[in-house]
């Protein structure tokens, strides 16, 4: 799950990370009141949405007085922003962060993860920050310092220390920079987060290391002991179809191609996604039902896969193992009776009541592709949305 710039702040400030004061505001009158209160000459009017990049979209705007403020709000609120993280499509803004103008010395690039290589979390830094992490990751991948943690004992204060020298922090405010790590840490691991970005993490003129953008995304698997965290989440800012299906709980991730996928298993929805594309087609969906779905779920899952706009041909495959054939054809039924089939759909069934499923489908009336096999599968409907 992720949450906006100004609550990760929020988050971070009770770990006693430094961050600038700044006050949400849903509209232009709330973002003047906001920039007298903070007391400050220049404020920062910062466009909330769930995606970076937003300074070099116009998202990001340095005002000298409350007139600029009022202009900049105007222009920023209700603004489509089209950045690198949000595609084409763009994101609407509809929060702002009025934040205190900091003065900047330097930028620098700070990010705790979980490494799937090491299977431990991993703090990153650079003294390339502001700039993309993954442009500097390309082109100058030396400048980039890593420190592997040891859960049984945490981020060591010498390894905190050691990643401040080697992104060149000055070295009067190294052990600022490294007590600001510890604090960013110690929120990551507190709060289950499955990224932690500060970028930029900055050296201000009096001295001070702060962050000035906060990226904080949390493992959804976590978030059951995590109330305060849940009550952040911005339905706005996420895909309908993947609120929907997580009421079902179905594991429903959207894509930009234009097959929908209905699978069982997430290893199999995987190979899914890859034998569409080996067959030059591009998945609308990424869909895992589960192993014990009932027939309501996979209603829903078929109905959010046909709710999709993109999505030009379906394919369903099922191995059943746990998960009935029956099950997958009752659901598929139900949905398309229910919703009417205009689009292509091939099915591949293979396991449990295979042959009931098959039946169903067969008598169903619904113009039904059968494939003997995946990649039969994957040609045919790739074939038939071409
Ligand atoms: P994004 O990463 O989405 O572009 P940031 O929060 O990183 O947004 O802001 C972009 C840039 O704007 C920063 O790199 C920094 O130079 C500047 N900036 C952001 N917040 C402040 C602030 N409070 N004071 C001064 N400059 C800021
Ligand atoms: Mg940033």
């Amino acid at each position: 799950m992720n949450i906006h710039e100004y609550q990760g702040k929020e988050v971070l400030k009770q770990y006693g990370v430094s961050v600038p004061e700044g006050k949400v505001a849903f509209t232009v009158d709330e973002a003047v009141e906001a920039a007298k209160s903070l007391g400050t000459s220049v404020v920062v009017v910062k466009a909330q949405i769930h995606a970076g990049g937003r300074g070099k979209a116009g998202g990001v705007k340095v005002a000298k007085n409350l007139d600029e403020v009022k202009a900049y709000a105007s222009e920023i609120l209700g603004k489509t922003l089209v950045t690198h993280q949000t595609g084409p499509e763009g994101k609407e803004v509809k929060r702002l962060l009025i934040e205190q103008g900091c003065d900047i010395k330097k930028e620098y690039y700070v990010g705790v993860v979980v490494d799937r290589g090491t299977g431990r979390v991993v703090l990153m830094a650079s003294e390339e920050g502001g700039t993309e992490i993954e442009e500097v990751a390309a082109h100058s991948p030396e400048k980039i310092f890593k420190e592997v943690v040891d859960p049984a004992i945490g981020l060591q204060p010498f390894q905190a220390k050691r990643l401040a020298f080697n992104i060149n922090i000055p070295k009067e405010l190294v052990n600022k920079a490294a007590s600001f790590m510890i604090a960013l840490y110690t929120a990551f691991v507190d709060k289950d987060c499955s990224i932690a970005e500060i970028n930029p993490l900055v050296v201000t003129g009096d001295g001070n290391v702060m962050a000035l953008d906060a990226k904080l995304n949390f493992d959804s698997n976590a978030l059951f002991r995590h109330p305060d965290i849940v009550a952040l989440r911005d339905l706005e800012e996420e895909d309908e179809k993947e609120i929907e299906a997580s009421k079902y709980d179905l594991s429903y991730i959207a894509l930009d191609g234009n097959i929908g996928c209905m699978v069982n298993g997430a290893g199999l929805a995987m190979a899914t996604m890859d034998i569409i594309k080996y067959y030059g087609g591009d998945p609308a969906n990424f869909l895992d039902v589960g192993g014990g779905a009932t027939k309501e779920k996979v209603t829903e899952a078929f109905k959010i896969i046909l709710s999709d706009e993109q999505v030009k041909g379906i394919f369903v495959n099922i191995f059943g193992g746990i998960m009935r054939c029956d099950v997958i054809a009752e659901g598929v039924i139900a949905a398309a009776k229910e919703l009417g089939l205009n689009r292509p759909l091939v099915v591949r069934l293979e396991g449990t009541n295979v042959e009931i499923g098959k039946k169903m489908l067969g008598e169903s009336g619904l113009n039904i592709v059968a494939a003997d096999s995946m990649a039969d599968g994957a040609q045919k409907i790739v074939a038939l949305v071409k």
